[in-house]
């Protein structure tokens, strides 16, 4: 008996579709592609259950007739690619005929379509890769897929699947950069029986539409950040709209990139990006759409299942124009927004975020001079005849006076005690919100205005996971339309302006990931922290009693060296180290 055996059909069409068909939004990215490859100018998207109840696409493209409509079922069935050589000179999206033989072999699938000069529609139904009807149907321009009870046949690969939430977020990720990257043709998505995209192709040219399509899925404030960017170079095109600097975001949320209109995940493209801010970035993120125009011998989209990663034939030359076109851009626009800037720059200390490109224009504060000045004394070398700097907690304190709206002095054991009065107040913010967390003891405010944050829609679903969580935290959020958050209530020790609260939210969005994932205590160091960056004192300017009160609760927390980011909250230069400096010898 051979040990060796040929598969059944039935089971390499599951394997086949293992490949191509991960999750609910796979499919949701091939049947959008298809609509787009029929030359679809509107796509409307119908979605139940997360995708797993149905997902369904209806577009006014070319269509197909009833032999069409069987062949387009089987496996390696396309209309966009004959021999092999055509793989490098495709336009379309799709060319390997694997993805509706794919989505059949793990839905029941209903294919509805209608081509010009055909006597009638056709309707072919089938399920687990097997037809069961085929039927004339009514006459309507385009096709419909409806692709209901996706992985019913193979539940080993339903139990991936990850919570609805998750699925939902992809889905609508799946439309978002389908609708930048083809700003001329209408998306609407509806979930659950809810509107969440309604994106109309407006007859404004490109610039336009990519405009329109930006603020609706980046939402506003994100949006109102970009910048346009442009640039050619032989045989290639970028475009696309980046974060100006100083509108930069705290993660890699709302980072599309596009080859040939084609979403990718390119580590290649994103470094390029990155270097284009060069010193601009100072650890934070752009949000961007950027496109790539290649010609389609120059890069190959055929080594994923997914043809989500694609491979370049000359990597240098994409690095280098993607790179310069932003680094010149932004350089471009920097300039005009320093010349705008200017009457305010005397500003810059007191303002709670300042803009990243100010401060890196800026002289880099000479901030290591003397080394060990700005370390705890636990890190101090002891010993010998070198002075130890005194815990500060041990000595009186008496206050000199606040130095540039923000750093505190006072005289302490002799010497000068130089506290950040931001990062003070975030450490003892910090500890005291810890502490009532775990005792159960939030003390909530109610806000008589609630705050508003416009989130994309793929935030939203991540803060909807969150609701629950968040109100045991002391946040009680509310949805209002399919982009909006509200907050109703806060933590009484905290207070947000309306544009911190947003970029708390979109923050927190961005890295809470799945809620029964993440353990309770990282939960809620990473609210408290950001709900401490993101509180903003009423006034800058300190009372005497208030910095005296100030280092009080300092004292009293379990790290008063560092703020919850880990940068110094103080700094001691004792009497000795003044002394050193007027070259008065080492006698205190
Ligand atoms: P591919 O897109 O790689 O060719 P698919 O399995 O996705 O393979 O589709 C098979 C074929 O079915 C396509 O080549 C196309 O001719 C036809 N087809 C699929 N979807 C549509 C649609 N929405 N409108 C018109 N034709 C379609
Ligand atoms: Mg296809």
């Amino acid at each position: 008996m051979p040990e060796i055996k040929v598969l059944p059909e039935d089971v390499v069409s599951k394997i086949a579709a293992g490949e191509v068909i991960e999750r609910p939004a796979s499919v949701l990215k091939e049947l959008i592609e298809n609509s787009l490859d029929a030359g679809a100018s509107k796509i409307e998207i119908e979605i139940k259950k997360a995708g797993r109840g149905l997902i369904r696409v209806h577009d006014d493209g070319r269509g197909m007739d009833r032999e069409d409509l069987r062949l387009a079922l089987g496996r390696h069935a396309t209309s966009k690619l004959s021999v092999f050589d055509d793989l490098y000179s495709l336009a379309t999206f799709g060319f390997r005929g694997e993805a509706l033989y794919s989505v059949f072999a793990v839905s029941r699938l209903k294919l509805t379509s209608f081509k010009a000069g055909a006597d009638s529609g056709y309707s072919i139904e089938g399920e687990g890769g097997r037809v069961i009807a085929d039927l004339p149907a009514a006459p309507v321009k385009g096709t419909t897929i409806e692709a209901a009870d996706l992985f019913f046949n193979t539940p080993a690969r339903a139990k991936f699947m990850k919570s609805d939430a998750a699925e939902r977020s992809h889905l609508i990720k799946t439309v978002e950069e389908a609708a930048l990257a083809n700003a001329g043709v209408s998306f609407r998505l509806v979930i659950d029986g809810a509107e969440l995209l309604n994106l109309p192709a407006l007859p404004g040219g490109l610039w336009e539409n990519l405009k329109n399509r930006a603020a609706a899925i980046f939402g506003k404030s994100v949006y109102a950040g970009l910048a346009r960017v442009e640039g050619k170079t032989p045989g290639m095109a970028v475009y696309g709209l980046v974060s100006r600097p100083d509108a930069l975001g705290a993660t890699r949320a709302n980072q599309h990139y596009f080859v040939n209109r084609r979403p990718v995940s390119s580590a290649l493209l994103r470094q390029a990006l990155y270097r284009g801010y060069g010193h601009m970035l100072t650890g934070r993120h752009p949000a961007c759409a950027v496109f790539i125009e290649l010609d389609p011998g120059a890069f190959d989209a055929n080594i994923h299942p997914q043809k989500r990663d694609v491979k370049f034939s000359s990597e240098n030359e994409i690095f280098k124009t993607v790179s310069n076109t932003v680094h010149e851009e932004l350089l471009k626009k920097q300039t005009a927004a320093v010349a705008m800037a200017a009457p305010e720059a005397g500003r810059q200390f007191t303002a709670p975020d300042v803009p990243a490109y100010r401060e890196a224009a800026a002289p880099p504060a000479p901030a290591a001079e003397a080394p060990g000045l700005f370390e705890a004394p636990t890190a101090h070398p002891h010993g010998g005849l070198q002075p130890v700097a005194a815990d500060w907690r041990a000595s009186d304190l008496s206050y000199l006076g606040q130095l540039a709206k923000s750093y505190l002095l006072f005289e302490s054991d002799g010497g000068l005690l130089v506290v950040d009065q931001h990062a003070a107040q975030e450490r003892v913010l910090f500890e005291k919100y810890l502490d009532e967390f775990s005792r159960g003891a939030v003390k909530v405010q109610p806000l008589l205005v609630p705050l508003e944050a416009e989130l994309s829609r793929s935030q939203m679903e991540t803060v909807l996971k969150w609701r629950d969580w968040m109100k045991s935290a002391g946040f009680e959020i509310d949805q209002r339309g399919p982009a909006v958050a509200l907050l109703r209530a806060a933590p009484a020790l905290f207070y947000f302006s309306q544009p911190a609260f947003a970029e708390f939210l979109g923050y927190l969005s961005e890295v809470l990931g799945e809620p029964e994932r993440a353990a309770e205590e990282i939960k809620r160091n990473v609210i408290a922290t950001m709900a401490c960056k993101k509180s903003i004192k009423a006034h800058d300017f300190v009372k005497p009693q208030e910095a005296l009160r100030l280092m009080d609760d300092l004292r009293r927390t379990k790290d008063s060296y560092h703020c919850p980011h880990g940068r110094p909250t103080l700094f001691h230069l004792s009497g000795v180290d003044i002394a050193r400096r007027f070259q008065r010898g080492s006698a205190a």
